[in-house]
């Protein structure tokens, strides 16, 4: 493959016009290199920095992004020319310095990478989910020929280049030696990222971007991490069992790694979403409005909805004095009879979270829910590290539907992940923790398929109370037939379903009768009360901004209840009342504060979830 890069026409002393901004700009971090050297080898330039350096950083940051290489030569050319690095011995060190980037202002979605994209500067934003451990790969192989002749090979990602021979005239020798001694390696890393959740709309799945890190770049980013990554794309060809395909893949031969949560604007909430928000929290009928916003084609199950509305705006985490934390997130758990919507509410969810993701307990990937280490063909017989659900889920709600079905490895490394809100990972060699600081909703079928009534709860789901006790409410949803409740969800399915398809048909061909306040009143019943995007930007919004603090009477309230419950425990329940209990009120009483963006968590709010907490666990903790 050749780097087909084209020359500006006009002359320009670009080496010049670099020094001059490195030098204003730049000097004492490369000095800095020129002191420490190797210990420090990269000088990171700020894009934007460069982009505001008057009319030639403009003309230089357009350059980067076009041809990036050529920009590389150029400033190695201008710290060579202008001795920089102010060392004697700097032509030597230059060659060996990266030269990164960072804080590029345009960023380039996974989905939207195009070939015309090819051997370009980019930035990507994404959520790591792979990583191979860190291994030395060779750049430049020195080979050496029986007749004494050496050749050396610069190898590039992918598959090593070996000559056929020494290239020497006369010479016949076909076998040549690799010289590890003489060729020169660095340190590598496979890196894998998917498009990050918020950036998706509702139910897409994610792509993905395998990155090339080398050298300084290695072994910092972790499964899980949210990071920027700039750097150049490039394309291999794709070989099917030993002939070279017509179809190249992408990898980006990474630049420089950004990494960082505040930086990313989830959410991006306007002046005017603001006055929305604000006037939305002081509605009287906040609270309705809420829970009837949740999967609005779901008849009843308003305690759920409450419930997963309080999920979505979370408690508040805390760390403690002796630096252990407390999650403020907030996990919820459904068991219940099979197709009593249990799934639908779970993608509902995962839409209206702001970082939702939703996933099957024996989903396929090698990593499951938590995170695993693998040696698979991404890592090309190396360790693999790769995230699960819950470490995508990071900083969001984790939906994971048919709960009762995943692995044993899972479940283990379940505890630590809903508790600790870590997963450490220690195999072969690779020792890791990685965060998962999400919400999890479960979802599960009862043990025999059905809930039979005559059988104890605790022998019906197929979890072990070490387990259930982290969930802060379990609910037990069971279909038995009841005419009028019946009557009620199929006249609400069919509903929701014959409006749509009214409406499809009307859009095709107008119906005389049907128009817009025809249409808004039929919907009325399964339409959200608040539009799901303004309903996005208020949890967003809520979690950023309000931090409520408990007053006495809440206190007092939930204290009662409290000592209440562990009077009224009984032993052969599925579910141990534990000091867990109260945390839980605690958080979900955040959460209902939250809810109207509150500074401070009233008695109402510990009402409000004492009756759910209540309703819940009269069914799995005591009768
Ligand atoms: P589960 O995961 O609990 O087995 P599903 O979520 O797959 O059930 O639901 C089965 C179907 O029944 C879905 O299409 C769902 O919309 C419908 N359904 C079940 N209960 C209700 C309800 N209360 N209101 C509206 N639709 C319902
Ligand atoms: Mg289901």
């Amino acid at each position: 493959m050749i780097d087909d890069e084209s020359f500006d026409v006009e002359v320009v002393d670009k080496s010049k016009e670099w020094a001059d901004f490195l030098s204003k700009k730049y000097k004492q971090e490369i000095r800095t290199i020129g002191r420490e050297f190797p210990y420090k080898r990269s000088l990171i330039i700020n894009y934007e920095t460069l982009q505001k350096f008057g009319k030639s950083g403009v003309r230089l940051a357009d350059e980067l992004l076009s041809y990036p290489n050529k920009v590389f030569a150029e400033v190695r050319d201008a710290l060579r020319a202008h001795n920089l690095l102010a060392r004697k011995d700097a032509h030597e060190i230059i060659p060996r310095m990266n030269i990164r980037f960072i804080n590029l202002p345009r960023k380039t979605l996974v989905r939207d990478i195009r070939s015309e994209q090819m051997n370009t500067f980019v930035s990507v934003e994404g959520i790591i989910r792979k990583t191979t451990e860190v291994r030395p790969r060779i750049v430049e192989a020195v080979f050496r020929c029986p007749s004494g002749h050496m050749t050396l090979r610069e190898q590039g990602y992918g598959k090593f280049v070996e000559p056929e021979s020494c290239g020497m005239a006369d010479c016949t020798h076909k076998r040549l030696e690799l010289i590890h001694l003489k060729s020169k390696f660095v340190d590598a890393q496979k890196i894998r990222i998917q498009e990050i959740p918020e950036g998706l709309r509702g139910g897409e799945q994610p792509q993905i971007l395998d990155i090339d890190a080398t050298d300084d770049l290695t072994g910092l980013a972790a499964p899980g991490d949210r990071v920027i990554v700039n750097g150049v794309l490039r394309s291999i060809q794709r070989v099917n069992s030993g002939t070279k395909s017509t179809t190249f893949d992408i990898y980006l031969d990474c630049n420089s790694i950004e990494f960082g949560e505040k930086e990313f604007e989830e959410v991006n909430i306007t002046e005017e979403d603001e006055a929305q928000i604000l006037e939305l929290a002081r509605d009287p009928n906040l609270y309705r409005k809420i829970a009837h916003s949740i999967a609005p084609t779901i008849y009843g199950n308003d305690d759920v909805k409450e419930a997963v509305s309080l999920q979505l705006f979370g408690g508040i985490a805390k760390e403690m004095p002796d630096g252990s934390t407390l999650r403020g997130d907030i996990h919820v758990l459904l068991v219940g009879d099979p197709g009593i919507a249990k799934s639908q509410l779970l993608r509902y969810v995962v839409k209206l979270s702001p970082r939702g993701i939703y996933t099957s307990g024996k989903s396929a990937t090698s990593a499951g829910l938590t995170a695993a280490a693998v040696k698979d063909e991404f890592g090309d017989g190396k360790w693999t590290l790769e995230a699960g659900a819950l470490v995508l889920a990071d900083m969001g709600v984790a939906a994971v539907d048919e709960m009762d079905k995943m692995a044993k490895e899972d479940r283990s490394s379940l505890h630590e992940a809903m508790e600790q809100q870590t997963i450490s990972i220690a195999k072969a060699g690779i020792t890791a923790t990685l965060k998962s600081r999400c919400a999890l909703l479960g979802a599960a079928n009862p043990k025999l398929g059905r809930f039979d009534e005559y059988v104890g709860i605790s022998e019906q789901i197929n979890m072990p109370p070490s387990l259930l006790s982290r969930f802060d409410l379990i609910f037990i949803m069971t279909d038995k037939p009841e005419k009028q409740r019946d009557e009620a969800i199929a006249l609400h399915i069919l509903k929701a379903h014959s409006v749509g398809e009214l409406i499809m048909q009307h859009k095709k061909n107008p119906i005389d009768g049907v128009n817009e306040e025809y249409i808004e009143r039929e919907l009325a019943p399964v339409t959200p009360e608040i539009d799901p995007v303004l309903f996005r930007k208020y949890i967003a919004y809520a979690k950023r901004n309000s931090f409520p603090i408990i007053t006495e009477e809440a206190k007092g309230t939930l204290v009662e209840y409290y000592m209440k419950l562990r009077n009224l425990a009984s032993a052969d329940k599925p579910v141990p009342v534990t000091a867990r209990q109260l945390e839980a009120l605690v958080r979900l009483a955040e959460a209902s504060a939250r809810t109207r963006l509150s500074m401070s968590i009233e008695r109402d709010d510990a009402v409000r979830v004492i009756r759910i907490v209540d309703s819940c666990l009269r069914k799995v903790a005591y009768d």
